[in-house]
């Protein structure tokens, strides 16, 4: 009877380990394809540009393009570069974020400051639109400062950039609730279809080409914000509607939090 029950835990043990090989294997094949269709894209997005690049070069270096029509060939020139380095910029900063992973400076922050300040610089395009209310006397939290700001400022950025029309304002406010700091980004702007909502935070990831086409962008944006939020250990949500807006809020633990947690360990 011993031996029987010896065997049918070996089974057992057998089952799982194979399981969570299989498991594995699965996790490999799907990374191995999400970095397969990455390649593709990125390919795609810098070939694009060069391509019509150098068609519009030769165009004019062989006098086929009529003297007083140069200048408009040299514009559209001009925004398929400025959206290379846009985008090699993102790729840039994607890839040191990953790389330094281990690297966070972490440090000992008091969100009310931090915040008041990081938003009173915000100096991107249309800044005067902000509302922000950031609350007083905010518990403190672990973040690193640099990283934290590209989080919050690429927020902003979209905010802005998917609400253009009739200047709306975008309200920011930063609060706390059950031990955990919330910065909530709200914008009156065109919205996202609830069932693009699981992929936008994908790398490259662009809601419908077709209505981003005239707000430039390399879909990289919020893949940068999510990685960052992740590493301090936070979440992020999204709430959204079709043609009212979008809020996005940022959930970070205190370090009230923290402490709570290692006493229940
Ligand atoms: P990018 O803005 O460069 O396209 P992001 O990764 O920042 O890339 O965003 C991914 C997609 O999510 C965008 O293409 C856009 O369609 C959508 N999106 C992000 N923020 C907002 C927003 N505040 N309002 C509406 N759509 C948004």
């Amino acid at each position: 009877n011993d031996l029987e029950k010896k065997v049918k835990e070996r089974t057992k043990q057998l089952e799982l380990a194979n399981q969570s090989l299989s498991e594995k294997n699965a996790l490999l094949k799907s990374i191995d394809e999400s970095r397969r269709e990455l390649f593709s894209n990125i390919s795609h997005d810098l070939k694009t540009p060069i391509t019509i690049c150098i068609g519009y070069l030769e165009a004019i270096k062989d006098k086929m393009i009529p003297e007083e029509k140069i200048d408009i060939y040299l514009n559209k020139i001009y925004r398929h570069l400025n959206s290379l380095q846009h985008l090699s910029r993102g790729l840039l900063e994607l890839s040191t974020i990953e790389s330094k992973k281990n690297s966070y400076n972490f440090q000992l922050t008091n969100p009310t400051e931090y915040f008041r300040n990081l938003l009173s610089h915000y100096d991107g395009n249309k800044a005067n639109r902000l509302h922000t209310m950031v609350e007083d006397s905010l518990s403190p939290i672990m973040a690193d400062p640099e990283y934290l700001k590209r989080a919050i400022y690429n927020l902003i950025d979209n905010a802005i950039k998917y609400s253009s029309n009739d200047d709306l304002p975008v309200e920011i406010k930063v609060f706390e609730e059950n031990d955990h700091l919330f910065f909530e980004i709200k914008d009156y702007g065109i919205g996202i279809p609830e069932t693009e909502i699981p992929f936008i935070f994908e790398r490259f990831y662009r809601v419908d080409k077709s209505r981003n086409s005239t707000i430039p962008g390399n879909g990289l944006g919020l893949a940068i914000v999510k990685e960052i939020v992740e590493e301090h250990r936070g979440k992020i949500k999204v709430k959204s509607e079709l043609n009212k807006g979008s809020v996005f809020t940022i959930s970070l633990p205190t370090e009230k939090m923290k402490k709570l947690e290692s006493k229940k360990n």
